[in-house]
């Protein structure tokens, strides 16, 4: 179901600003303080726009599309290039409804996992810190949601484009703005190891210790990891468990993802190779996920049932484990699956 076409999204650049950054830049335009607080809490807040705003429009919601389950939309930079994101509101185990939003920190990504949508449009550029923000924007003025979660699983590396998206964190935490706890914001990285060394020190800084960080396996070996994601040649998996390691260090709690590919990385053997690499890794979660094929996928799509066994094998050598629901396939808003949608979106028009 096509939802809407909305007009541009016109305060973008403001929302690449902490208030502490508005403040300082309205009072240096003579704008008083509590004044221009107040401006920056309605437009997060309410999604107004003052007169004095003088907002220049760098991205437009070119599309959106619902399947009762997701909601994928598309913003569009003035450049021409487009940017996904999803809506995804889930049940969680204890009962509690969450709505989280995968936000996107690269248009397209340089790290090529093959079996990865994104990574077939190479990297085109970074989001800057107020595109970012326009995702959440959207979602929460545009769409309607209450978003209760961020999570950078979209498209992009985040730890690929460190600066903007820890700009992008600060203001997704601001109090007077998105006002999101950072214990409800993950990041989700590959294994950028000099990335997730930052994402450590900024997680060691004052009210950020609660930030999530998730890193995606997906493989048992370097073998096997180097063939599906060229990143771990450079990052293989003896520096990453050490980076996960760092990470581990304050008690803070990681999720390991493991995508299961068919004839792959889907064996018995190879959930016991995971569960010995992860077994000195305390406070961790593996969130094993059912293959989404990308275009042109050499392999076929994982059953619920395969990811199901792959999570009893692992979930038999001790670790805690769970399989995410297949959700967004249709809409080409799985994980793994955004990216290069124009077709995509209009065959589920005319569904
Ligand atoms: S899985 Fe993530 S890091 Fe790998 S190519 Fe896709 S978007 Fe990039």
């Amino acid at each position: 179901m096509l939802l809407a076409t909305q007009p541009p999204l016109r305060m973008a650049p403001i929302l690449g600003l902490t208030s502490d950054d508005f403040v300082a830049s309205a009072q240096a335009r003579g704008v008083a303080k509590t004044k221009a607080l107040c401006q920056y809490r309605e437009l997060f807040r309410q999604g107004s726009v003052s007169n004095e705003m003088t907002p220049t429009g760098i991205l437009a919601v070119a599309r959106s599309v619902a399947d009762g389950q997701a909601t994928k939309f598309i913003l569009q930079a003035n450049d021409g290039l487009e940017l996904e994101s999803v809506v995804l509101p889930i049940e969680s185990r204890s009962g509690r409804q969450r709505c989280p939003l995968c936000v996107s920190s690269q248009i397209g990504c340089a790290m090529g996992c093959t079996f990865c949508e994104t990574a077939q449009m190479g990297r085109l550029r970074h989001c800057l810190p107020e595109e970012i923000i326009a995702q959440w924007y959207t979602a929460t003025h545009e769409i309607g949601a209450t978003i209760t979660n961020i999570v950078f699983m979209g498209m992009g590396e985040p730890m690929d484009n460190f600066d903007h998206v820890q700009k992008a964190i600060e203001i997704l935490i601001d109090r007077n703005g998105p006002c999101i706890a950072p214990s409800r914001i993950t990041v989700s990285t590959v294994g950028h190891i000099k990335g997730m060394a930052r994402y450590t020190q900024l997680a060691n800084t004052s009210g950020m210790g609660r930030l999530g960080l998730a890193v995606s396996l997906n493989a048992p070996n370097d073998m096997i990891r180097s063939q599906i994601m060229p990143l771990n040649k450079a990052n293989n998996m003896a520096s990453l468990h050490q980076a996960m390691q760092n990470w581990l260090v304050r008690r803070r709690r990681l999720l390991i993802e493991y995508v299961v590919i068919p004839n792959v990385n889907d064996q018995k053997e190879h959930a016991q190779e995971v569960a010995a690499y992860i077994s000195d890794l305390p406070r961790t979660t593996v969130n094993v996920i059912p293959y989404n094929p990308r275009r042109n996928s050499p392999w076929p799509a994982c059953s619920d049932q395969a990811a199901s066994q792959f999570a009893r094998w692992l979930g038999e050598q001790g670790n805690k484990v769970f399989v995410r629901r297949h959700r967004g396939r249709r809409l080409m808003a799985a994980c793994g699956q955004l990216g290069k949608q124009p077709t995509k979106v209009t065959q589920i028009q005319s569904q």
